[in-house]
């Protein structure tokens, strides 16, 4: 690193007190107050971060607040690659990009069910990890897209493997987690196991291990189909399986994930990072 100047940190001056900022596996969880954005900045000044967000059937109208918001807040600085999966490539928006920063459309099949299109993205982007990610990015970004930046999402993030708190559960007992609890399923995961409940919509890594996650989770998925079972979240319940089993180096805060319409705020959160966008989800799955 370059001769940097910032404020030292003192070891009986921890800057959070009031939350969790280290799992039991020595993990960061991210809070806003436990980093420097500058040192972080600089640590992966010289990272290509690959964002994937799939925009299947009306979830298109999603793209443009999503694209504008993340030019403001997503990896401000840094080489980053959006990949948009979508069955209508004419409907992605144009938004411009700053320099350093490019747009691919990778048109994909609709699948009929919603729950069908959340879970082959694990399928699509381990297909993709394998054809053209390990060549084009070092940490792959996923995300869905029916969201909203409202302030840094960082490099902060950035680990070998990192997944996010769920917002309606952060503070829950693992007894009460949905995870999927029916042994058959490959998802399953008993009362008694459990760290934090992930959110589908925000993971990611290194393309490897990114790639690993998804080969895993889509292979799972697989299985549960040729047996009759699918997991009461989909891909959700699989991915909550995989980072039970193979802890993430980073666990992001609900700053990282949270829906103002449903939560509310809260003392806690100092930022909100990445917001719900309210829809109907009759009307747009259909
Ligand atoms: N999705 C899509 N088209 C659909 C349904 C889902 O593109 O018809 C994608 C989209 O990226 C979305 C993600 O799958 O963000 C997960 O679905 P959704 O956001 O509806 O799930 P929720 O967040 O409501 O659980
Ligand atoms: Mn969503």
């Amino acid at each position: 690193m370059p001769r940097m100047l910032y404020s030292q940190a003192q070891l009986f001056k921890p800057p959070r007190v009031d939350v969790l900022v280290m799992t039991p596996w020595l993990a960061p969880i991210v809070w806003e107050g436990t980093f420097d954005p500058a040192i972080m900045d600089m640590q992966f000044r010289n990272a290509t971060i690959g964002l994937t967000i799939f925009a299947i059937k009306k979830y298109v109208v999603f793209l443009k607040l999503f694209l504008e918001t993340a030019e403001q807040h997503f990896m401000a600085g840094h080489r980053v690659t959006y990949y948009v999966f979508t069955d209508r490539p004419a409907d992605v928006p144009r938004v411009p990009l700053a320099p350093g920063r490019r747009l691919e459309v990778l048109e994909v099949p609709a699948s009929k069910r919603w729950q069908d299109v959340s879970m082959r993205r694990m399928e699509m982007i381990s297909h993709a990890c394998e054809q053209r990610f390990g060549h084009e990015v070092d940490y792959l970004v996923c995300m869905d897209v029916d969201m909203r930046f409202g302030a840094r999402v960082g490099t902060e993030i950035l680990a070998p493997l990192f997944g996010t708190l769920h917002p309606g559960f952060y503070g829950a007992a693992r007894g009460s987690f949905t995870y999927e609890r029916r042994p058959q399923s490959r998802a399953y995961i008993p009362k008694d196991e459990g760290d934090f409940y992930y959110a589908g919509g925000f993971f990611g890594g290194s393309v490897a291990e990114v790639q690993r996650l998804t080969t895993a989770c889509h292979q799972a998925t697989m299985a549960d189909k040729a047996n009759g079972i699918e997991a009461v979240w989909h891909d959700e319940s699989h991915l909550n399986r995989y980072l039970l089993y193979h802890k993430p180096a980073k666990v992001l805060s609900p700053e990282y994930l949270w829906d103002q319409q449903l939560l509310g705020t809260r003392p806690f959160l100092r930022k909100l990072r990445y917001l719900a966008v309210p829809k109907n989800h009759k009307e747009i799955r259909s």
